[in-house]
């Protein structure tokens, strides 16, 4: 296989009229699909909405995981946690330097994902909880314009993500997930199209008004504490074996309920996983074999549309 069919492809769709310059980004993890296919449909749809400005759309990101069908590349790297990357690098390491480049010359960044073929999650908007007040704002507002019933932010401080190279460049950025599992959900596809438009609206580069559901009518948390928005360190296994979940994304949990439990095949013993906050269902894993320290879900910390602040 020719080496430069692994790099990033991306595509540059200009408005009429001067404006900010929007990265969409799909395809960080190669097992994400409705985010590349909401790409593939921006790319065919945006010349005729785009009024003003310019959207950069890049479908796949790490383009040798996708080709493995895995989060990571076929250097074994995990893309988010490597960025800027390195132009004489590896696979993965190459392409989180392209996506970081691409990241630096935009003026705000949406990294769309799922729960990957493990996880399945309720849709959120997420970011960084950004020193500077006034991107955070900035960060905040775009979060809301997606329309997705969570909103997310969390600890700034973790490195090698496409969020970390644009907060360090105080680059508004924010990330999807939504979904994830085997098969194509069209309503994820459907959603995030929706959630870059309502936001190109909202930065009065496409035509018409944005829509905005009400922020008190979301589950909104905002977590500083370390490392709170490490979804694959979770509620980890406590044993290997078959995962039976008992709850689905969006669902309230209260402390003590039973999450789900795993089967030991080969003792037939049951281990209950019981909730330890009370809140709602982020994330629910649904690879059902797993390995002692696998995360098996997550859970918000809060019982009701609002707002709740943990530092
Ligand atoms: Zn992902």
């Amino acid at each position: 296989m020719k080496e430069s069919i692994n790099h990033i492809k991306s595509f540059r769709i200009e408005g009429k009229t001067p404006g900010p310059h929007v990265l969409l980004a799909a395809g960080v993890h190669g097992d994400e699909y409705e985010p590349v296919l909401t790409a593939i449909e921006l790319i065919n749809e945006l010349p005729q909405l785009l009024i003003s400005g310019s959207v950069t759309i890049v479908p796949i990101v790490n383009v040798t995981a996708y080709r493995m069908s895995s989060r990571y590349g076929e250097d074994g790297l995990d893309l988010a946690r490597i960025c800027p990357g390195k132009p004489d690098g590896s696979a993965s390491e190459k392409n989180a330097f392209e996506i970081s480049t691409l990241i630096k010359a935009s003026d705000y960044l949406v990294d769309m994902h799922t729960g990957g073929l493990a996880h399945h999650i309720y849709p959120m908007a997420g970011f960084m909880l950004h020193p500077s007040g006034e991107v955070l704002e900035k960060q905040r507002a775009l979060a809301l314009a997606c329309n997705l019933p969570v909103i997310w932010g969390t600890d700034h401080r973790p490195n090698g993500r496409t969020l970390s190279v644009a907060r360090d460049e105080y680059i508004p950025a924010i990330y999807l997930e939504y979904g994830g599992g085997s098969g194509i959900r069209k309503e994820v596809v459907k959603t995030y199209k929706d959630s870059c438009i309502n936001v190109l609206k909202y930065l009065k580069m496409a035509e018409g008004e944005a829509e905005i559901i009400a922020p008190e009518k979301r589950f909104w948390v905002e977590d500083s504490m370390p490392d709170s928005g490490y979804f694959q360190g979770k509620m980890p296994a406590p044993s290997d074996g078959i995962f039976v979940c008992e709850k689905t994304p969006g669902e309230p949990i209260k402390r003590e309920e039973l999450f789900g439990k795993i089967i030991d095949p080969f003792t037939g013993s049951s281990t209950a996983i019981l909730a330890d906050i009370e809140g709602i269902v982020l994330s629910v894993r649904v690879a059902v074999h797993v390995k002692k320290g696998d995360a098996l879900g997550s859970i918000l910390p809060i019982v009701e549309p609002g707002k709740v602040i943990i530092n």
